[in-house]
């Protein structure tokens, strides 16, 4: 039977990591997988990266655009792969940019076509508004798991607790207001304009830093 299994946490959770991990282990059970990630993301290009251990990147099979049909980009890469696996799974990274109807696509691959769906991706921005990929994931795969990780303590060191919420900085200074959307440059070179970066925190120190 296939499945639909949508992975989720903070940033920084090790959901690329898990997304390599599951590649992994269902490629030895002699799956064909195939292997996403949406162009939003343009980091690693056409790799899926993680920071694990310094950095780790693994080449995927498709980037999915806004507009591309998941079910066709996943039979184009299934009638290329040799030998014709017997069962189907696709892995896709960075899940909160795909759109409401992709996520939709996914429960069709899974209940149509027998392809199990594997997403990895943080549910919520730094408002904590959900992504509507990500809301429509949680209400059509058939289970969400949260990937626990530790909350990045607005006073660094201080705190333990689970990381739950993503809140933006910009040139190192939090900040509330502007675009769902704003690529993390973590580790990019200085530049002349400003630096966006993430951190995960639980919710108090979530509010600490909105009083800051
Ligand atoms: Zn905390």
């Amino acid at each position: 039977m296939a499945e639909f299994i949508n992975t989720v946490g903070a940033m920084g959770s090790g959901k690329t990591l898990e997304a390599m991990r599951m590649r992994y282990n269902l490629a030895r059970r002699h799956f064909g997988v195939i292997a996403c990630k949406s162009p939003v993301d343009t980091k690693a290009e056409t790799r899926i990266e993680t920071r694990f251990k310094g950095r780790i990147q693994e080449d995927i099979d498709f980037l999915l655009g806004p507009d591309d049909d998941a079910i066709e980009r996943v039979h184009a890469v299934a009638a290329s792969l040799h030998p014709q696996a017997p069962r189907l799974a696709l892995i896709c990274d960075e899940s909160q940019f795909i759109t409401p109807q992709q996520a939709a696509q996914f429960r069709e691959l899974t209940d149509e076509y027998g392809v199990s769906v594997y997403s990895y991706g943080i549910e919520t921005d730094f408002q904590r508004h959900f992504f509507p990929g990500s809301q429509r994931l949680r209400e059509l795969a058939d289970d969400t798991i949260w990937l626990p990780s530790v909350c990045d303590g607005y006073q660094l060191g201080e705190c333990g607790n689970q990381a739950r919420f993503n809140t933006r900085l910009i040139n190192g200074i939090f900040t509330f207001v502007g675009e769902q959307t704003a690529i993390d440059e973590e580790g990019s070179a200085a530049t002349e304009r400003p630096l966006t970066t993430y951190r995960a925190l639980c919710g108090a120190c979530y509010h600490l830093a909105e009083l800051s």
